[in-house]
């Protein structure tokens, strides 16, 4: 039986380090570290994820505003915020709540964003600077999944470290960190040909896909650590994960649940972030 990676309680333990910090900072230069989020539209999934930010900050004790914009919003009324909040010196970091409405350019927003507030690390300054191993900001989610595997005493070293998922968000990033800290890396994606073969070659196993009990026992070696980022819905409104948990469960030395895994540790990413952008 695999050892359950607790997300939730690794998350509280660096949340209580970066409240700890946070306190240290405003007693030295008399204010907070500060985010603004942007929000344009309606969508309940995007609000919840923003709600959830904002709760973030209030409870390390950061300045925080929500810019909630109307769904007709036009880009130059977008970049007018961006430039606004560029230039606001309360404001450390910037987060532009993704996806936005089709009319809306979001690279031309991403870009826009001033590469020392981008706490989400989506800028290709920040993404370069991830691909030389010279972090400023680490994207969110991977790092993420780097604090559970350092927190769990999983060596990364010299390992066979598979990760399905290609996107900018999670699977290159992901590799990338890996790769940093010498896992001998390999990126699967839709066109990987035998897919369950080279699966059962990692030790560590990353899974973004975002299809639902994707990964089943015949995909894992046994006694892999196998880290779930999937994120998806069920008809009955529950969240699961990419990995087919009782069919893997048994086998893998480490696991993730989904809820409780790696989801808790995004936000609190993206606080240290904020941190990081408030010190510099
Ligand atoms: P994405 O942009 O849709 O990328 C999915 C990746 O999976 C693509 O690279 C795709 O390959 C690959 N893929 C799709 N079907 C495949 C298959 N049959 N075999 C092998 N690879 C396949 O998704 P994402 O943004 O990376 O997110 C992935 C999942 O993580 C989603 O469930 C999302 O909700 C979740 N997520 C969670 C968090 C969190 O905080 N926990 C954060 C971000 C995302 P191609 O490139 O060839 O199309």
């Amino acid at each position: 039986m695999a050892k359950l990676i607790d997300g939730k309680a690794i998350s509280a333990q660096i949340r209580a380090e970066i409240k700890e910090e946070t306190a240290q900072f405003i007693k030295e230069r008399g204010y907070a570290p500060g985010l603004a989020v942007v929000i344009v539209g309606d969508n309940p999934a995007s609000q919840v994820y923003v709600r959830n930010k904002k709760r973030g900050c209030e409870e390390v004790g950061f300045y925080s505003e929500v810019h909630e914009c109307p769904k007709d919003m036009t880009q130059a009324e977008l970049n007018a915020l961006v430039d606004r909040l560029n230039a606001d010196e309360r404001i450390h970091g910037i987060l532009v709540q993704l996806p936005l409405p089709k009319h809306l350019n979001e690279t031309e927003v991403l870009l826009r964003i001033s590469p020392e507030k981008d706490v989400d690390a989506f800028h290709p300054y920040n993404v370069g600077k991830i691909m030389i191993g010279d972090y400023h900001f680490l994207p969110c989610t991977p790092a993420g999944v780097m604090a559970l595997l350092e927190r769990s005493g999983i060596e990364i070293s010299g390992k066979n470290c598979v990760v399905i998922g290609r996107s900018n968000i999670v699977g290159k990033p992901m590799a990338m960190l890996l790769l940093h800290a010498n896992g001998t890396v390999t990126v699967c994606h839709s066109r990987t040909k035998n897919l369950s073969e080279v699966t059962r070659q990692a030790d560590i196993l990353v899974v973004a896909i975002g299809r639902a009990d994707f990964v089943g026992a015949d995909m894992v070696k046994e006694g892999a650590v196998v880290i779930d980022v999937g994120m998806n819905r069920r008809e009955d409104g529950k969240l699961t994960g990419d990995v087919n948990f009782s069919e893997v469960e048994p086998i893998a030395s480490y696991i993730t649940p989904v809820p409780g895994g790696v989801g808790p540790m995004t936000i609190t990413m993206l606080l240290r972030n904020t941190l990081t952008a408030a010190q510099s």
